[in-house]
């Protein structure tokens, strides 16, 4: 890979809270010990299950969030020791699409101000060519330039977002994060939104890192992926290459969800994933799958994986990705150690216990109560 546009070494961000009156403080690794390489014109999609640290990660890597540890270099310079003064410089090449168009949009404000706001933040241009390029930009997201005058809540969600990124545009960046940019809309328009994304790209020069769950989005639109568990990578590939053969045993069950139309292929996919995620405020030691991966050793439950090559741009966390393989020859589940057991027992029985409890506070919440 040539020079990065944007690395991280070691990356933590570790949120402390503390229950009034109770006990002791906990600490939540919502981000722990990331280390990622962002070459500059690719896009990069970070994949996991909710609640696996991807929103968090995405505000450390432009600093919304300050790390508990490690670096963020963009540009080879290090983003999280800059002074406020030279930060705020910065972020006019580091812009965010957010996730929630309804919320992110001040309502107060016109669609015209809202773009404008970030060219006037950065001093960029005087009140005449702001206007103009206002004007421009909402005719290159697909909206007509006379909506400038109108406010957030005449759009639709499809054009909020069109607005989020036109405004992300504003400042002229270089690299743009997508929280789940799509997810909040209807698929209809989906399909839109990140072909103008890609076109956007393309025409600015765009290094885009796409946050998101939704795989065929992924598939669709990256060069490489990074797969994220409990607030680790545990994979990192071509998106091609992982998607036709993932080797972490997360990875292979997290796109072995996704549904094939095809009846020739019924049962040949990995087994799906069971269990919720452990909580990121007491993670399991060694490997943070083996709670429920089906190929935990005693190895797996003592020692933490490194991030190791696994091939060209490839970097796999798992003790045994090797033997378990691209799908040929899978050696069957090896027997669990009595302390493995024990505790992959505990982490099931914890989950089912919460998922019982989120049914009934969904019953509780459709029947007033009244269950
Ligand atoms: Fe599974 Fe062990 Fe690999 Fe973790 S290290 S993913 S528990 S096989």
């Amino acid at each position: 890979m040539s020079a990065p546009i944007l690395e991280t070494v070691g990356l933590c961000k570790h949120f402390v809270t503390r229950r009034p009156l109770i006990g002791a403080p906990t600490v939540v690794r919502a981000v722990d010990g990331v280390d990622l390489r962002i070459a500059r014109g690719e896009t990069f999609a970070i994949v996991g299950e909710s609640g696996c640290g991807k929103s968090t990660l995405a505000r450390l890597l432009i600093r919304l969030l300050d790390p508990t540890h490690g670096s963020v270099f963009y540009d080879g310079r290090d983003i999280a020791a800059l002074p406020r003064e030279e930060m705020r410089r910065l972020r006019r090449d580091l812009q965010f699409v957010f996730q929630d168009p309804f919320s992110s949009l001040n309502p107060r404000m016109t669609v015209g101000a809202l773009i404008e706001e970030p060219m006037r933040a950065h001093g960029i241009g005087d009140a005449a060519q702001r206007r103009a390029e206002v004007a421009r930009l909402l005719a290159r997201v697909g909206l007509r330039p006379d909506y400038a005058s109108r406010y957030p809540h005449e759009f639709s969600g499809g054009q909020r977002q069109r607005i989020g990124i036109a405004r992300a545009l504003a400042t002229g960046p270089k690299l743009l994060i997508g929280d789940e940019p799509v997810s909040a809309l209807d698929v209809s328009v989906q399909a839109q939104v990140i072909n103008l994304l890609e076109d956007l790209k393309d025409e600015f020069g765009l290094t885009l890192i796409v946050i998101a769950h939704d795989l065929a989005v992924v598939r669709h639109m990256s060069d490489r992926v990074g797969v994220m568990y409990l607030g680790e990578i545990v994979e990192t590939a071509a998106a091609q290459t992982l998607f036709e053969a993932p080797l972490h045993p997360y990875s292979r069950a997290l796109l072995g969800a996704i549904p094939v139309p095809d009846p020739a292929r019924r049962g040949q996919a990995p087994a799906a994933l069971t269990g919720d995620l452990p909580s990121p405020s007491a993670p399991p030691p060694g490997c943070r799958f083996h709670t429920r991966c089906p190929y935990a050793t005693e190895l797996c439950a003592a020692e933490r994986p490194a991030l190791r090559d696994a091939g060209p741009g490839r970097h796999v966390a798992c003790h045994h990705f090797e033997c378990i393989g691209a799908g040929h020859g899978l050696p069957p589940p090896p027997e669990r150690a009595p302390h493995v057991a024990r505790r992959f027992a505990l982490y099931r029985a914890g989950s089912e216990r919460m998922s019982a409890a989120r049914r009934g506070h969904t019953t509780n919440q459709t029947t007033g109560g009244m269950t």
